[in-house]
């Protein structure tokens, strides 16, 4: 059986396990979903540990062989601005694409096929939030600052006190996610600019988040070896090439192992999602909807890019595309980390799809560190949902930023679970709203995390594929 049956089985089997070990706590017979969390979940971790733990060195080595391998520089040069223009252009329309599909269908303004009683609720928790999102502003601009007064609204002291307390522990929450995030960043308007550089590439390795550094010097690195001599160099390359094989070997055993992995993942983060069966459907009642509208814009970008491919490279078939690069879409899925899906993006990319490794090793890395189409999509709806949950109405405007504050946030995310939840943060402020907002959706995200990361890998792709078209860059292969 090929080896991507294999790990829908498995992730099939991680959902019935989940869904079965969550009913069953619900009847307090065992604590199956503790039991799921504390002996099966664990094996989840250990096999992102196992991926990135060769997708960093897979990123260096080969980079680095792959612009050594280089007949001149000039082609870097071109390859680079081609890489940089695609994948700047692909993630400003999936952004595009996120804010048709959340202004169209509203999902934060009513919940559909809801009868009369849950949509008051609806309403009314939209009401709650509007106050909560005024008291915000008082706090925060020390004025009263919006034309909805607050005299006109329902005069309820516990919402109000509520909302206080609420509001206190998700500052405290979104305090202590900053705080994470923090550490390594530079301000200022030049900041990204000064983190790209690293200061020691050992540090470097050490951090999936700091890839952009590990880029940054393999592409330096790589560029110098061309200028060195043949009779010095040769070595030194054949060395990488070989390190390079050895990793791309190590890539495959673990995905032997990749099925039992994934069931351990699947069970695993359904089980943190929801520990109890009537908790998951709370959850779903109100975010059920949003959550629906994302999905289909993902997925509206899946159909999209094979048809863009298509266009470009005419002789890969629309279905042929997708076949042969299914396997690290299911592994996105799975680990939603595209830093963890890397190796088997490069070895579809190159082994199936047929694209020159010379290409394959460049574009793919950063892309999977910078071009994340999935996650501005889903920053730009999750921002508008949240608006409108919160009865605010954006302008045209606001929009315009989100698009390209969506677009740098995005890019800034790191290829990693749940970054560009903590990077929405960032959109938020930038068109005045309250960044503790991501915690309303944070019951959903992994899921989404997981959707979004497929897109975000099949971007990666298409674009490989779409470069190495222009320049006929293609193996020779069986697809
Ligand atoms: N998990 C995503 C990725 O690795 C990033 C995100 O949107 O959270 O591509």
């Amino acid at each position: 059986m090929a080896l991507h049956w294999k790990i829908i089985i498995g992730m099939l089997l991680g959902v019935i396990w989940a869904v079965l070990s969550i009913y069953i706590s619900g009847e307090n017979i065992v604590d199956m979903n503790q039991f799921t969390k504390e002996w099966i979940s664990p094996f989840g971790d250990i096999f992102l540990k196992l991926l990135m733990l060769v997708a960093v060195p897979l990123v260096l080595f080969s980079i680095i062989t792959g612009i050594s391998s280089l007949k001149d520089v000039n082609k870097l040069g071109k390859m680079g601005f081609k890489t940089v223009f695609l994948y700047l252009l692909t993630t400003m329309f999936s952004v595009l694409v996120g804010l048709v599909f959340v202004n169209f269908f509203e999902p934060g303004k009513e919940l559909p096929l809801s009868n009369k009683d849950q949509q008051e609720v609806f309403q009314e928790i939209r009401l709650e939030n509007r106050i909560s999102y005024e008291l915000w502003l008082i706090d925060k601009e020390g004025e009263f600052k919006d034309t909805l007064r607050y005299s006109n609204l329902p005069q309820n002291k516990k919402i109000v006190d509520d909302i206080y307390e609420k509001s206190e522990n998700l500052s405290e929450f979104v305090q202590k996610k900053i705080n994470e995030m923090k550490g390594h960043e530079s301000t200022g308007p030049l900041a990204r600019l000064i983190d790209m550089v690293p200061k020691n590439i050992f540090v470097s390795l050490q951090d999936p988040r700091l890839m952009l550094q590990v880029i940054f010097f393999s592409i330096f690195f790589g560029v110098c070896i061309l200028f060195v001599p043949k009779d010095k160099s040769s070595q030194l390359v054949s060395f990488f090439e070989s390190v390079n094989s050895v990793f791309l070997k190590m890539t495959e055993f673990i995905m032997r192992a990749a099925p039992f992995f994934v069931f351990a993942l699947m069970a695993g983060v359904l089980a943190e999602m929801a520990d109890s069966v009537s908790k998951l459907f709370e959850i779903l009642k109100t975010l059920g909807f949003y959550s629906l509208i994302v999905f289909c814009g993902l997925f509206f970008m899946i159909l999209f890019y094979p048809l863009l491919v298509s266009l470009f490279a005419k002789d890969i078939k629309y279905t042929h595309f997708w076949k042969n690069i299914s396997k690290a879409q299911l592994m996105a899925f799975s680990t939603s980390s595209s830093a963890a899906t890397l190796p088997v993006t490069m070895d579809c990319v190159e082994n199936k799809v047929g694209v020159k490794s010379e290409i394959a090793s460049f574009v793919l890395p950063i892309g999977a560190t910078v071009n994340m189409d999935g996650t501005s999509l889903y920053q730009a709806m999750a921002v508008i949902f949240l608006a409108q949950f919160h009865m605010i109405d954006l302008s045209i405007v606001d929009q315009i930023v989100i698009v390209l504050t969506a677009t740098l946030a995005s890019i800034g995310s790191a290829a990693v679970p749940s970054a560009g939840l903590i990077m929405l943060m960032m959109v938020l402020s930038s068109i005045g709203l309250n960044p503790a907002w991501i915690a309303i959706i944070l019951p959903m995200d992994r899921i989404l995390d997981m959707c979004r990361t497929v897109v975000n890998v099949t971007g990666d792709a298409s674009v490989a594929t779409i470069i190495a078209s222009t320049d006929k860059s293609f193996n020779e292969v069986n697809r």
